[in-house]
């Protein structure tokens, strides 16, 4: 593959060639993860960057239609929109539920959207560097603004969460009693509580949920990055796009307050830093569940419960051949 070639089209903004690119760095093949490597270092010094919006919600919430109808308003905006899918299900199921393109008719007919469903693998440490790098193409393929989606499922939402410049939760109108069933994890790293469906004969009820969401995300503790008033509930329809410019307007007040105080570049900093030292532990993990270092332990496991080998010598000794090979 001529990676200059691939490189070159990604930037000039072709589709087929960013399709190809994240194929590239979804691979575990070592000769591809080689190749992924020269193709982000060449695409790096560009600079390009983004605006990241994680996206998460329960599966039914809406987030499609809405990824749909708000994607459709941002192409309107002028802008250029990727959409990533993030699904820990696909693990175990081997498919992909998100981000299909069957679920974003309109959107995918654009030539200014790129949608790309999530890479099925069994370890959410190894997606998160292939979402990572994915993200990083689509920047440097000139995307403005970068939807990364995920379902409200354990530890997916923190992961979004941290490679995004903002966090959007979608929500269902609902009672009161299902303010409990939002992790408060959740609702901390939550940028804007969007209340999805507020139409028709749940647009009262969307206004109420809206209502409780916001009193709850008051009791929470001030962020320093946040300016007044955030993180904010809002109400929105998928369906009929009410609300949908009202909720890019949040974000820019949000994003340009944060890029005036300094609060964009030190995220980024402190994402990069935090993705350093997850690669670090994943690559030292899989090294620890390599076959032949299961062997050894195994091995000297045996020779420390006779009696024959100290444990820390024996730690010493596994901690000497652990030599990382292949990938997270
Ligand atoms: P996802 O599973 O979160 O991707 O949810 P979908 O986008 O597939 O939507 C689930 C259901 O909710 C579908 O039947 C949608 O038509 C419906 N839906 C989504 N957004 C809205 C909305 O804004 N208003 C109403 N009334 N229904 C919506």
């Amino acid at each position: 593959m001529d990676i200059q070639d691939l490189a070159g089209r990604v930037q000039s903004g072709e589709r087929r060639a960013l399709a190809r690119a994240i194929t590239l760095v979804e691979s575990g093949r070592a000769d591809h993860r080689a190749q992924a490597g020269a193709l982000l270092d060449q695409l790096a010094p560009l600079g390009r960057q983004a605006l990241r919006i994680g996206l998460s919600g329960t599966p039914g919430v809406g987030k499609s239609t809405f990824i749909e109808a708000f994607g459709m308003f941002l192409i309107g905006q002028g802008l250029k929109v990727a959409v990533l899918a993030v699904d820990p299900s696909s693990a175990r199921s081997g498919g992909s539920i998100l981000g299909d393109k069957t679920r974003m008719e309109q959107l995918s007919r654009e030539k200014n959207a790129f949608i790309r469903p999530s890479p099925s693998q069994s370890q959410l440490g190894g997606v998160a560097r292939r979402t990572r790098e994915a993200v990083a193409l689509c920047e440097a393929a000139g995307f403005d603004v970068v939807l990364i989606e995920t379902v409200g499922v354990g530890q997916s939402e923190t992961m979004v969460a941290e490679m995004s410049d903002l966090f959007l939760l979608l929500l269902a109108p609902a009672g009161g009693d299902e303010l409990q069933g939002v992790k408060r994890g959740i609702m901390e790293i939550a940028d804007l509580i969007l209340v999805n469906k507020a139409d028709g004969d749940l647009k009262q009820t969307a206004m109420r949920t809206c209502a409780d969401y916001a009193g709850a995300l008051r009791l929470l503790r001030k962020r320093a990055y946040d300016p007044a008033g955030f993180p904010k509930a809002m109400t929105v329809s998928a369906v009929t796009q009410d609300g949908l410019a009202d909720a890019w307007a949040a974000i820019g007040e949000l994003i340009d307050w944060r890029r005036a105080n300094g609060y964009w570049d030190s995220r980024r900093a402190q994402q990069s830093r935090h993705w350093f030292e997850e690669d670090v532990r994943m690559g030292l993990l899989s090294v620890l569940n390599r076959k032949d270092t299961r062997a050894r332990i195994e091995t000297l496991g045996a020779q420390v419960a006779a009696g024959k080998l100290s444990a820390s010598r024996a730690a010493e000794d596994i901690l000497a051949h652990l030599r990382p090979t292949g990938e997270p």
